[in-house]
Order: structure tokens, then C-alpha cells, then sequence
């Protein structure tokens, strides 16, 4: 019996990794995952140790070797994603100086106010695509240099998570414009480290690894892990993308199709669009990354998504299923009666960039029951994805936004997301995630597809349009009510002046 070539997928994550592999038809053969700790040593700081990701990684790799050998299955190429933007510090021989910084620790404010001071905020957006955002690995880097100068002065090599596993793999240390991109140093035009924001920051370009195509090997599995993990010796591991761009590609995302990009109802909200061409946002309100299929991609994150919804629950009905509060909310009309909320529990991303802005519901009066809360809290999640993609908008050709998340499962939800986004609104078919997206980037290098287009054209899922729901009259109260409360919530920050604190999710 002939052996099922498939292609691997593993995904660095925050709160594990996780491993899959696919067949030429990118159905799922077998897939594997594990969990590691995450650091908080003080307030605002995130870490992770590198070893954890390894042991981790390598454990599952084993778990998923198993499961191929019992499935008759030939893995041919390793694909890699990770959570964007951490920073592991190495030294000259590649050892591990000190935990990861992660992407979403907020102890780099004085950095990101260093890299403002030097490189004027227009210049910096239009080089690498965004502003200085403290998640970012750059600034994270100054911190070393500013507060560890011992560790500092041993630093060799920077790398991202998943490079660093690359690494770790395969003794080679590269990364690919997706994920670097995150850095906050790559020059998005050439997709390379650009010299003159590092030396406006005193930083040597040699700290960070050669820049490849995502889809490229960058080099083969060692023999000792081979060994350990029982895949193929040799076998080839590609460069892969940053999670948001993998998850991308795993939905049929890419820049020869502009006009879809998607929109998940996660605990945070997120807006994807593939670019051809990398066009900022001139104030850095949403990000501009590279994307994995060699174009480019907008994103815009705002914070409070099904994770308000998930506050609610907790909070106020914690014996109360999702879908009964859902159905509440739908018996009430657009608007909820007068009621409004501004779900800026924890700050928000895009397109305000504020870390303090906070949430409120206004016009409560006897009348309202909680499926008005529930309500004018959907419709106010809805209304901040609006906000962010009205700056997407003329950047952007997308017409068609694929729905993933656990927030989609919802109609209604999805509804309001459609209305109040105003264009079309399609529910994935299937919900793939980073780790099929570095499984399909494989594809190329395993000879199981002549490029990444075609793997695209093959595998692409499809999706099924929603209906939109009127959004007029929640629309209307959500920008009066904005405007009448922000100022009392938090004075905005001048734009083009003040530093931006806001974290980067990966
Ligand atoms: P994460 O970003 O953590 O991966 P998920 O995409 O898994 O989050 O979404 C989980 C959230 O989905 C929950 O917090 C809840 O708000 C929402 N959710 C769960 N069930 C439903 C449902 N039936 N309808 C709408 N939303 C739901």
C-alpha cells in the first residue's frame, strides 16, 4: 500500500503549540498539541521560556509522527507559525540569554517614546507600515540595551518565536516578510531590514536573520531530532508565516484576490485585508504587515469582541447559555431602545490606538431588560469593527469579508457585523487556523503543488453569505455617543504627536 504524502503545520501560540497535518486535499490527517506556561514576573510584563516552546514543539511533533506512521502517511515538508513579535535574545553560539518578551508585554512605553523622538512618527508608518507600538519586537530590543546592558552586550542574534524554532529545528536562523514585518524594522517596499531606522537607532542590521520567502526551505530537520521526534530525517522546513498571515492563507486569503479578507468575532475582533501594494494607513490606525503569499495585508484589531460578550456572561448571567442571551437580543429592536455601549473594556487598538479608553452604556432607563444590554453590546462590538474599517475602506478593495470565530456562530451577531459593516458577509465553510496556513505554505516546497497560487486555487474554502440586519439607529447613537462621552472616558491623544502604548495582538 502506497503511502499519503501530507505536508506539517505547527503553530507557536501563546498558550501552546499546536501541530497538523494535511493531505494534497488539505484535509486534516492527524494533529497533535501542547500547553506551556506563561511568565508574568511584574505587572505588564509577559514572558515565555524558549525551551518550553522546544520541548513542547518537539513533543508534539512526536505525538503527530505516531499518528502519521499508524495512518499510512509520508510527511514530506514542515511548515512554521507562531505568535508575532516576541523577541528571543541569543548569543554568539545560539544560546538562550533570557525568557522571550511576548507580544502582547506593555513594558517598552519608554522605548516606543525613544523611537518617536528619533524617527518621526510619518516617516516611520511610511517605511515599515506602522507606528512605534510598544508590543512590537523593535522597542523591545532598546529595552535590552536600556535596562539588561549585561545581556545587551552578549546579544548576537534577535529572533521571532517561530524563527527561533526554525532555528532549533534546523541549526539555520532565518525568518520571512510576514512575521517580520511585526519586527517594526522591515522596510515593506523591499522586504528588508531597513538600515537607516535601525541606525537612526544605533542597532547593528546583524542582530536579525537574512529575510526568505515564506514559502522557501530555510533548512532541514537535524538528525538528533529526526531522531527523537521519528519524522523523516532531513525533512525540509519552510520559513511559514506570522499566525494572523498563516491563518490567512489557511482561508484562501491572498493578495491576487483583494477583494476578500475576513473578519473574526474572536475574543478580539479582527480585520484581515490582502493588499498588492503596501499602502499605510498615513496615521498607523490599523496595521499594514506583509502578507505570506509575497503581497501585503491590512489589519485592524479591536480589543473587545466575543470577549465582552464572554464579560456579560460572566459577569451578569455566568447560568445563562450564549444562545438564550443571543435570542434575547434579537427580540429587541435596532437601536435597543435608546441604549448604547461603548465596549472599550480594555482600551482599544484600531482605529483609536488608546490603551485608556474604557467602555460605558448609556440612555439606561426602567424599561431595559438585560437582552437590551446584550444587545446594545452586540451592536456596539459591531459598530467598533465599522469604526476600523472605515479607515480600511479606501485603502482596501475588499467587498466580501470571510466570518470566523466563536462569535460567528451566531446569525444574529453576524448580522449586525454584515449591517453595520455594510459590505458582504460570508460564513467560512470551514474554520482553519495558523497551523493549516504553514501546512499549505509547505505545499510548494513538498512538491505537492507547483506554487502557492495553485495551492490556493485548489484548497481555498468556501463560504455562505449572511444576511445583513438593519444597524441605522445603533449606528447613529454609537457616534453621537462616542462623541459626547470620549472626551469624558479620555481625552484623546494628539495624533502625530503623542507615543502610541497600545499592545499588538498576535
Ligand atoms: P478566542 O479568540 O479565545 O479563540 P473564540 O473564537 O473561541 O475565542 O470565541 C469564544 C467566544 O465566542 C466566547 O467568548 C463567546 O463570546 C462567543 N460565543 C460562544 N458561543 C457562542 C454562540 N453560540 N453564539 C455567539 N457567540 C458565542
Amino acid at each position: 500500500m502506497t503511502s499519503t504524502p501530507v505536508t506539517l503545520g505547527i503553530d507557536l501560540g501563546t498558550t501552546g503549540v499546536k501541530a497538523v497535518a494535511l493531505d494534497e486535499g488539505g484535509r486534516t490527517v492527524a494533529q497533535a498539541s501542547r500547553t506551556y506556561p506563561l511568565l508574568t514576573p511584574y505587572p505588564g510584563w509577559t514572558e515565555q521560556r524558549p525551551e518550553d516552546w522546544v520541548a513542547a514543539a518537539l513533543d508534539a511533533l512526536k505525538d503527530l509522527a505516531q499518528q502519521l506512521r499508524d495512518a499510512r502517511a509520508l510527511p514530506l515538508a514542515l511548515g512554521l507559525s507562531g505568535q508575532m513579535h516576541g523577541a528571543v535574545f541569543l548569543g554568539a553560539g545560539g544560546e538562550v540569554l533570557r525568557p522571550a518578551l511576548l507580544w502582547n508585554d506593555q513594558r517598552t512605553g519608554k522605548q516606543v517614546q525613544a523611537i518617536e523622538v528619533r524617527i518621526p512618527r510619518t516617516d516611520l508608518i511610511a517605511r515599515t507600515g506602522n507606528r512605534a507600538v510598544t508590543g512590537f519586537q523593535l522597542p523591545k530590543v532598546l529595552w535590552l540595551r536600556d535596562e539588561e546592558p549585561e545581556v545587551f552586550a552578549r546579544l548576537a542574534h534577535v529572533l521571532l518565536p517561530k524563527d527561533y524554532l526554525g532555528f532549533v529545528l534546523t541549526g539555520e536562523m532565518r525568518t520571512e516578510p510576514s512575521d517580520a514585518s511585526g519586527v517594526g524594522a522591515l522596510n515593506l517596499a523591499c522586504k528588508a531590514w531597513d538600515r537607516e531606522v535601525l541606525q537612526a537607532l544605533e542597532l547593528s542590521p546583524r542582530l536579525f536573520p537574512e529575510v526568505v520567502n515564506s514559502w522557501d526551505v530555510v533548512g532541514r530537520l537535524k538528525a538528533e531530532l529526526s531522531a527523537y521526534t521519528e519524522l523523516p530525517a532531513g525533512l525540509p522546513v519552510v520559513a511559514g508565516g506570522g499566525d494572523n498571515a498563516a491563518a490567512g492563507i489557511a482561508l484562501g486569503l491572498t493578495s491576487d484576490r483583494p477583494r476578500v479578507g475576513s473578519v473574526s468575532l474572536g475574543t478580539s475582533g479582527v480585520l484581515f485585508a490582502p493588499l498588492a501594494q503596501p499602502t499605510p494607513d498615513p496615521q498607523g490606525r490599523v496595521h499594514l504587515f506583509a502578507h505570506a503569499d509575497g503581497g501585503y495585508n491590512l489589519l485592524g484589531v479591536t480589543l473587545a469582541c466575543a470577549g465582552a460578550l464572554q464579560w456579560l456572561h460572566d459577569k451578569l448571567a455566568p447560568d445563562t447559555s450564549f444562545d438564550l442571551l443571543l435570542s434575547e437580543a434579537a427580540k429587541v429592536p435596532d437601536g435597543a431602545q435608546g441604549v448604547t455601549f461603548l465596549p472599550y473594556l480594555a482600551g482599544e487598538r484600531s482605529p483609536h490606538m488608546n490603551p485608556e479608553l474604557r467602555g460605558a452604556w448609556t440612555g439606561l432607563a426602567l424599561a431595559h431588560g438585560r437582552g437590551h444590554l446584550t444587545r446594545a453590546l452586540l451592536e456596539g462590538t459591531a459598530l467598533a469593527l465599522a469604526d476600523t474599517y472605515e479607515v480600511m475602506r479606501p485603502l482596501s478593495s475588499v467587498n466580501t469579508f470571510l466570518a470566523t470565530g466563536g462569535g460567528a456562530r451566531s446569525d444574529f451577531w453576524l448580522g449586525l457585523v454584515a449591517g453595520a459593516l455594510d459590505v458582504q458577509v460570508e460564513r467560512s465553510t470551514h474554520e482553519p487556523g495558523a497551523a493549516d496556513g504553514a501546512a499549505l505554505l509547505a505545499m510548494p516546497s513538498a512538491g505537492i503543488y507547483r506554487d502557492l497560487a495553485e495551492v490556493m486555487q485548489a484548497l481555498r474554502p468556501a463560504g455562505t453569505p449572511v444576511r445583513p440586519l438593519e444597524i441605522t439607529k445603533a449606528r447613529e447613537q454609537h457616534s453621537s455617543t462616542f462623541a459626547r462621552l470620549y472626551g469624558a472616558v479620555q481625552p484623546e491623544p494628539q495624533l502625530g504627536t503623542a507615543p502610541v502604548q497600545a499592545d499588538v495582538r498576535a
